[in-house]
């Protein structure tokens, strides 16, 4: 697994980073810079956890919380090919562990309560990531600026309106996932060359790795609450052109 540390890259102010090689990226080129949004542009992991924290205990008499993460996780992985990302297939695959984990036994005001543990999250309010804001605002006068991301449709679009941050857009991609084909429709749609076009995303796996393998530039931009499954393993990393930087307002040193 991938650890912050193991990856801390020096941000120039001359509009290059360098990555783990030391090697110097030029983002000279670039005309559109898409951002994710969950846990890049605005809060989002840490409502999910807490959720999680109120699923362990309602069924702390089938095991510990470890044991219980593992299940769900597995669940979640399991059902993305069915339901994709996001708060609808989170809770049906709290339904699903629950009901695996007691043998059918659970009783229905207990998966009332799971969904209850679903539909709060949808109600919770849209914190900017600090200096989101004035990153959008500023880079939006020199680039077209896209907002790419993956989680339920009506959730995300819930979350751009209360965030405020549209007017700074040109465009908004929610997807069903993020691979290098549907990075290659992206670019398609926009009419952009790959060389021209920079993703900045919390996630390696889908903000970073599958960008450098259609031939286009990553910005990282760790988060602490990252989701397990968004991880990557170091050697999966090898040769990867990309810069990390520490928060979202270092992306102003590199365009
Ligand atoms: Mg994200």
């Amino acid at each position: 697994m991938f650890f912050l540390a193991d990856l801390k890259e020096k941000v120039l102010s001359n509009g290059q980073g360098k990555n783990k090689q030391g090697k110097k990226l030029n983002y000279n080129n670039i005309k559109i810079i898409a951002f994710d949004a969950d846990d890049t542009l605005w809060q989002n992991e840490s409502f999910f956890r807490e959720a999680e924290c109120g699923f362990y205990t309602l069924l702390s008499q089938y095991g510990a919380a470890d044991k219980l993460s593992k299940e769900l996780l597995r669940t979640e992985v399991e059902n993305i090919p069915l339901y994709g990302y996001g708060i609808k297939s989170f809770t049906l695959s709290m339904i699903e562990t629950a009901l695996r984990l007691s043998g059918n036994k659970i009783n229905a005001a207990d998966i009332g309560e799971i969904i209850k543990m679903g539909r709060g999250i949808l109600g919770r309010p849209v914190i900017l990531i600090d200096g989101a804001e004035e990153v959008l605002k500023k880079l939006s006068s020199k680039y077209k600026l896209v907002l790419a991301t993956k989680g339920d449709l009506l959730d995300q679009e819930r979350k751009l309106l209360k965030s405020g941050i549209s007017k700074y857009l040109h465009h908004v991609e929610i997807m069903s996932d993020k691979t290098p084909q549907s990075y290659k429709k992206l670019l398609k749609y926009l009419g952009v060359e790959p060389q021209c076009f920079m993703m900045a995303g919390n996630s390696l796996k889908s903000d970073i790795l599958p960008v450098l393998k259609i031939g286009a530039k990553a910005v990282y931009i760790p988060h602490s609450d990252t989701w397990i499954y968004e991880r990557v393993s170091c050697d999966n990393l090898k040769n990867k052109n990309f810069t990390a930087v520490e928060k979202i307002k270092d992306i102003l040193n590199l365009v």
